[in-house]
């Protein structure tokens, strides 16, 4: 049974300080894995068959780290293709889609491809445990990777749900830590686990503790 709280912040997914402390310090020889979004990553496999434009500078340290083994993948491409019709979690999130109460369909054709991207993030999730994946950083926002928070429908309304997106859920559920890489607070906390020369920024924030979120929420 689904122990998810329908509209839950999954914060209890986050890598935590105490976590990454527990972690051994990677080296080259025994580095750090970590799964990440392949848009992220760089892969051309956003809707457009580009990469959403992304450089978010604590993400881009762990590319070049040494110690650190990326290991990229994309659920929607694999479900969908690339380019595809835009997709969003129509009635629910990640975890509800994946218990039945919602979907996951495309704004143009209302195809639904909710069987197609669970089976893809189930993928995902073997990837990382065949890979040796100690956490997962994914794109934030999106239906299928992201974690804290995705569009409620139609993007054009311009409306959020708290809550994973589909593959997220998968991984959470597979017993993945995950995060974005809009949360700052701990992305600052594992760079200085990869780069013991990093101080982090004692000013850093996840994406659930910004005054947008709370606020933005606090109304829903
Ligand atoms: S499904 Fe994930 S990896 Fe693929 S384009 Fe969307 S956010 Fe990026």
């Amino acid at each position: 049974m689904p122990t998810e709280p329908r509209h839950a912040v999954p914060t209890e997914y986050l890598p935590s300080a105490e976590w990454i402390a527990s972690l051994p310090d990677p080296t080259p020889e025994a580095p750090l894995k970590v799964l990440m979004s392949g848009c992220m990553f760089g892969w051309m496999c956003g809707v457009n068959g580009d990469n959403y434009g992304g450089n978010w500078p604590t993400v881009q340290a762990f590319l070049q780290a040494p110690n650190v083994v990326v290991v990229p993948f994309c659920p929607e491409q694999i479900a969908m293709g690339t380019p595809r019709e835009m997709p969003n979690c129509e009635g629910g999130n990640g975890f509800d889609v994946l218990d039945g109460r919602a979907r996951f369909v495309t704004e143009e054709s209302r195809t639904d491809y909710s069987a197609e991207l669970i089976a893809a993030s189930e993928q995902m999730l073997r990837a990382a445990r065949d890979n040796g994946c100690q956490l997962a950083i994914l794109t934030s926002i999106s239906g299928a990777c992201g974690t804290d928070a995705i569009y409620d429908g139609l993007r054009a309304h311009k409306t959020y749900q708290k809550g994973p997106g589909v593959a997220a859920a998968v991984l959470m559920r597979g017993g993945l830590r995950c995060l974005s890489q809009r949360d700052m607070r701990t992305l600052e906390l594992l760079y200085a686990k990869v780069d013991s020369d990093h101080v982090p920024d004692p000013e850093a924030r996840d994406a659930w503790e910004l005054e947008w979120y709370q606020t933005y929420f606090a109304k829903r």
